[in-house]
């Protein structure tokens, strides 16, 4: 029998050479757009998360903030968007990273987080763990905690788990997948 989590799988979409030569890169537009692999995959998320001692959610643009809205809902916690380079208007922290495919900066409100708040993160995916590292970073800065991350899909052979597992932070994530 197949669990639920090979039946998600089903739902993501490979598209070759996205967004340059040699990225397997895993579609997750194929599975939100059917809304029940998507309440299936946020359940799941939420039974984890149920279990978890925390403040508030903290979400990186933009496909991470997909799944943190409505598991903010679900658990009650409050939202906090990490963003891209320049799209945030008030008062900032910053931090600069090496991407899978190119640099990128993630920026935070400096009134997102309050000192000691224990901070989940979420994003749709982990690679080599460079983003997720760099939010972590942020929410440090913020004077925050993290108190895990967790993601829809875990490119397990590109070593980002380990990364941040070997940094002490708590990793969950729902699919597995190779990165190539
Ligand atoms: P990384 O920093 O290498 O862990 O990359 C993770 C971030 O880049 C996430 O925000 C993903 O959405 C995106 N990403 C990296 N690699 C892929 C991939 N192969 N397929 C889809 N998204 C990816």
């Amino acid at each position: 029998m197949m669990s639920s989590t090979d039946h998600l799988k089903n739902y993501i979409r490979d598209i070759e050479n996205f967004p340059e030569q040699g990225i397997l890169f895993r579609d997750i537009t194929t599975l939100i757009k059917n809304e029940e692999a998507f309440k299936e995959t946020i359940n799941q998320m939420t039974n984890i998360l149920d279990k978890l001692d925390f403040d508030k959610i903290a979400s990186i643009e933009s496909r991470g903030f997909v799944f943190a809205a409505p598991l903010s809902f679900n658990l009650s916690k409050p939202l906090v968007l990490m963003r891209k380079k320049n799209k945030l208007p008030a008062e900032k922290y910053s931090v600069d990273f090496e991407l899978e495919y190119g640099k990128a900066t993630l920026e935070i409100h400096k009134d997102s987080i309050n000192s000691k708040d224990k901070v989940i993160i979420i994003d749709d995916l982990i690679a080599t763990g460079g983003t997720a590292e760099a939010a972590a970073k942020l929410v440090e800065k913020s004077g925050g905690e993290v108190a895990g991350f967790i993601f829809a899909i875990n490119l397990f052979d590109l070593g980002g788990k380990e990364l941040l597992e070997k940094k002490g932070y708590k990793i969950f994530s729902i699919m597995d997948f190779p990165g190539h």
